[in-house]
């Protein structure tokens, strides 16, 4: 199983980082070791001082393939669920101004949590799905997979140029605006389309 993640593909987050806005999806990949389900905490490393949560729709692949086209891509997805992409953005920001990979910052221990999902079925893959990340009871992101500068189908269709798609396989969306930093202590909720998908401590 592996995480499959979409950078800058929301254009108020993009001005947010103060980023270019791409040509092309920027992807980066999670190892199995990032994983956490809503069964577990969220544990604070050491390394940093300015982890970041970012919410973002999550989809789980179906079935193996590679080079899909975007007008298949709906047969590959069994299930969507929210995720976070949670982010040392103090780590992120020193490689990215050496040009270095951001796997330190991006995919430690923890650092993928995947709700309970939902099955695919009942979701069409262009309706507009709503989602909302509350931390301590205030709403802090809202995102709309309308606002993505490309959507599931173009992702799959890009990704599964460079990386074959696997059963288990998780695609985390890119996140929109609103992104920002945790204290141990906080406590996050998930909603997808008004219902609640998951509660997570920081610890
Ligand atoms: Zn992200």
């Amino acid at each position: 199983m592996k995480i499959i993640c979409v950078g800058r593909n929301y254009v108020d987050h993009i001005k947010e980082l103060s980023n270019d806005r791409p040509t092309d999806p920027v992807i980066f990949i999670k190892p199995d070791t990032a994983l956490i389900d809503s069964s577990q905490a969220f544990y604070y490393p050491s390394f940093s001082n300015d982890v970041h949560y970012e919410l973002e729709l999550v989809y789980r692949i179906g079935k193996v393939g590679k080079n899909i086209e975007a007008k298949f891509a709906h047969k590959y997805i069994d299930a969507i669920g929210l995720g976070i992409d949670f982010t040392a953005r103090d780590v992120q920001t020193r490689l990215k101004e050496k040009g270095l990979p951001w796997e330190k910052a991006k995919a430690f221990n923890g650092s993928a949590f995947v709700s309970t999902m939902q099955a695919i079925q009942g979701f069409d893959l262009v309706e507009p799905i709503e989602f909302e990340l509350q931390k301590n009871g205030e709403i802090v992101q809202q995102g709309n997979s309308n606002l993505m500068i490309w959507n599931i189908a173009e992702l799959i269709e890009d990704i599964s140029k460079y990386f074959t798609l696997k059963t288990g396989d998780y695609i985390f969306t890119g996140t929109p605006a609103g992104v920002g930093p945790l204290t141990v202590g906080d406590q996050l909720s998930g909603y997808l389309s008004g219902n609640k998908l998951f509660d997570l401590s920081i610890k």
